[in-house]
């Protein structure tokens, strides 16, 4: 069974003049029997959507057109995995010689192992993805946040929205409540893992994550991300929009097959109750 690995992601010039923005199983041609095509390819999406919105209101920085956090940088890996991990449990499965019977009986073993289970349950569901973080600052960074419970009575993942970073107040006193926006809500939250602010992505993932934090810090990430102090005037695109016929796209690039390759992260232990990657605190 073939593996090929074929997303193509923007360079450094915007998403929108990408020549091929492919998601799904467009983007990665696997074994289809393993549980996992549906959801790396809605992920592959609701990587994609979030991005193309900010370049279409103009407030797409380097960061996400072509930088560390491109549609092209933090899906790749991902697809490269799915690849990896079909191949070894299509192996698996149809491997009918002594040795694949040992193999087999060997992961059943490892499976009863609550560590690996879990680390396997996280890989198939897609839920521990972490995206490499920007700026190595803190180790929750990239990860998907938990659908924590907020004083309101909403939960935390209701509140994303496809044209809206979260930040997320974890101190008492509401300190950085000053920080909305039309493109930042500010959610109040109980303590979690130590937190004082997390900036959270449309698509759930962390932006940034502070154990201590300042507005000024805030303010800082907010311009990275392009959030609420667009680095361009406010309607100016990187690729004007027009109406009628879009402009014509840039002649594809020849492709080239890609390795698969794991880039999975290590997990991390949380600190408290709800790790990063468990759906509910
Ligand atoms: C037998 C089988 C079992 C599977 N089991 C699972 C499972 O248990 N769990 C799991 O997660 N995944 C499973 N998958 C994989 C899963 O179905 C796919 O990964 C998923 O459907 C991919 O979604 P997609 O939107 O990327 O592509 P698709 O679902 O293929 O959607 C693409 C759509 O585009 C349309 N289209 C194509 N060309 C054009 C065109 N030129 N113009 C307009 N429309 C076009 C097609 O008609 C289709 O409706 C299985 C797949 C198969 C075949």
């Amino acid at each position: 069974m073939s593996a090929d690995v074929i997303v193509s992601g923007a360079g450094p010039v915007g998403l929108l003049t990408a020549a091929l923005l492919p998601a799904g199983d467009a983007a990665h041609v696997h074994f289809p029997a393993d549980g996992q095509g549906v959801n790396v390819g809605m992920q592959d999406a609701v990587n994609l959507a979030w991005k193309l919105v900010a370049e279409a209101k103009g407030r797409a920085t380097p960061l996400i057109t072509g930088g560390a956090a491109s549609y092209d940088r933090e899906r790749r890996p991902v697809a490269g995995s799915l690849a990896q991990n079909t191949q070894a449990q299509t192996a698996l499965m149809t491997t009918f010689t002594p040795q694949g019977a040992a193999m087999r009986e060997l992961m059943s073993t490892l499976l009863a192992r609550p560590e690996t289970n879990a680390h396997l349950a996280g890989l198939l569901s897609g839920l521990s993805v972490s995206y490499p973080a920007p700026d190595a600052g803190h180790p929750l960074d990239g990860h998907r946040v938990p659908d924590l419970h907020l004083p309101d009575g909403d939960t935390l993942l209701r509140r994303l929205r496809v044209d809206r970073f979260l930040l997320v107040d974890f101190t008492p006193a509401g300190e950085f409540d000053e920080l909305g926006s039309p493109t930042v809500e500010v959610v109040p939250a109980r303590p979690w893992s130590r937190l004082a602010a997390a900036l959270v992505r449309p698509d759930g993932h962390l932006a940034r994550a502070w154990n201590t934090a300042d507005a000024h810090q805030i303010r800082a990430a907010l311009t990275d991300w392009g959030a609420p102090d667009s680095t361009r005037p406010p309607g100016r695109s990187l690729l004007p929009l027009t109406k009628g016929r879009p402009p014509p796209c840039p002649s594809p690039k020849k492709r080239s097959p890609t390795s698969a390759r794991n880039a999975w992260p290590a997990s991390r232990p949380s600190r408290q109750t709800g790790s990063p990657t468990s759906p509910r605190s």
